[in-house]
């Protein structure tokens, strides 16, 4: 089959290593000039040199918060390393090694943005690129299509009272790059997932203040120094009023509020839509109901992305290749059941893609659908226990059962 992969980051590396494994000719859509993804690291923000929106959200200092033993693709290691909580570089050139050792880039048309996805009769695609270097619209047909631009680029920034009063610098994190731009500053960090805890730990010692305002539980662990508020109530010309009461002057807010998921290359004819985060119709949150040739991965949320979203891949390849039979009517009946079982569990719509403490049992179930080899247990355990522990301790994987720990 001719497939398209759409983004070159980590899920379309490893969507379009399975798939040429399983022999089909694939074009793989980047529209910048390297591969992966969110973990490139550019000082650039805002529009590039195209004047498209920079993709990446990464910044200097990040530590994954993952260990590297659940940031591994199928049968490709980091090399040893007694850390498991890596640096930006140490993903990108794993990310790197990976591409060179399965020569995927003869495959991937760089500097070639997709504006539009059209469905076709017969379930094909009409792909509408842009060189962006000849500056050509370029149009090309495939038999499948996998999507795979990530969820993490198009900044959602809440609306709060009095913010446009607001005299300093405030800005998301997607456009946060290095904490030197806070130097010396008093900054209110909003939000406390990955990026807010990452980024308060990076500023402590470096801005005058911190403050993470947040509400509910702190998952990651801060330095003493940074100061626990609750959400902002208002925003002042030079401060803001915590729903405490408290108020703190500050120079900068920097809103580490997380992403919209947006497809806007995808057309209203290929029948998917985005309410609030939720990305539908999905089959098992990949395959597009309404045109079951297209996929979409990468868009469930608190999980193991790098070898999720390749298994999410694998299972679309076993689809498209007849390994299990499943009807529109099939897909659509099953997936009406687990949409009411999530609206009568209370479930909010933009947390219909959280697995969390599903992940292993979804993965099984895709496994036992497409009647391809389970993951690994380990990495459901890891994911679980590692939750637990500071981002110091270094793992080992010892069979595909255990692991063991070192606190040093
Ligand atoms: P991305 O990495 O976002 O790649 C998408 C690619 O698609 C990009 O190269 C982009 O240029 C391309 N693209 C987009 N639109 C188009 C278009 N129209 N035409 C052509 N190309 C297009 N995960 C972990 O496992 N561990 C971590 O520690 C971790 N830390 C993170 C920290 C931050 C700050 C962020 C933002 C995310 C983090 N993640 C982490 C999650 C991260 O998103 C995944 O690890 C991974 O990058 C997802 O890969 P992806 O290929 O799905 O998407």
């Amino acid at each position: 089959m001719k497939i398209a992969i759409i983004g070159a980051g980590p899920s379309g590396l490893s969507a379009a290593k399975n798939s040429i494994q399983e022999g089909h000719d694939v074009d793989v859509y980047e529209q910048t000039d390297r591969i992966g993804g969110t973990w490139v690291f550019t000082k650039e923000v805002g529009l590039d040199k195209y004047g498209l929106p920079i993709h990446t959200s990464m910044y200097e200092g990040l530590r994954t918060n993952l260990p590297k033993e659940l940031m591994e693709f199928e049968n490709f290691s980091y090399p040893e390393n007694k850390t498991s909580f890596i640096t930006q570089d140490t993903v990108i050139k794993y990310l790197d090694n990976y591409t060179n050792h399965f020569q995927l880039s003869k495959h991937i048309k760089f500097n070639h943005h997709v504006i539009k996805v059209d469905p076709l009769p017969d379930d094909k695609w009409n792909i509408t690129s842009k060189n962006l270097i000849k500056n050509e619209l370029q149009h090309k047909i495939y038999d499948a299509i996998i999507v795979c631009t990530g969820n993490f680029y198009t900044p959602f920034v809440p609306s709060i009272r009095g913010q446009k009063n607001f005299i300093g610098t405030s800005f998301h994190s997607h456009n946060y790059r290095h904490a030197d731009v806070f130097r010396n500053k008093r900054v209110v960090v909003l939000g406390a997932g990955p990026s807010g805890t990452g980024i308060s730990g990076l500023l402590s010692g470096v801005a005058k203040e911190v403050y993470i305002s947040f509400s509910g539980s702190l998952l990651w662990a801060i330095p003493s120094s940074v100061i626990k508020k609750p959400r902002i109530a208002l925003v002042k010309e030079n401060s803001v009023q915590f729903s405490d009461g408290t108020e703190a002057n500050v120079d900068a807010i920097l809103y580490c509020t997380g992403y919209t998921t947006t497809f806007p290359f995808l057309s209203k004819e290929t029948g998917i839509e985005v309410d609030d985060n939720w990305v539908k119709p999905l089959y098992k949150h990949i395959i597009n109901i309404n045109h079951p040739t297209m996929a979409i991965i990468g868009i469930t949320i608190r999980q193991c992305p790098f070898p999720l979203n390749e298994f999410q891949a694998k299972f679309f390849l076993a689809y498209i290749k007849g390994t299990f039979q499943k009807t529109k009517n099939e897909m659509w009946e099953e997936y009406n059941q687990e949409i009411m079982d999530l609206n009568m569990r209370g479930v909010q719509k933009k947390n219909y893609h959280l697995l969390g403490a599903q992940q292993g049992l979804y993965l099984d179930v895709l496994a036992d659908t497409a009647n391809i080899t389970r993951i690994k247990p380990v990495i459901h355990r890891l994911y679980m226990f590692q939750k637990s522990l500071p981002k110091t301790v270094s793992y080992k994987i010892i069979n595909e059962n255990e692991f063991t720990y070192d606190e040093n």
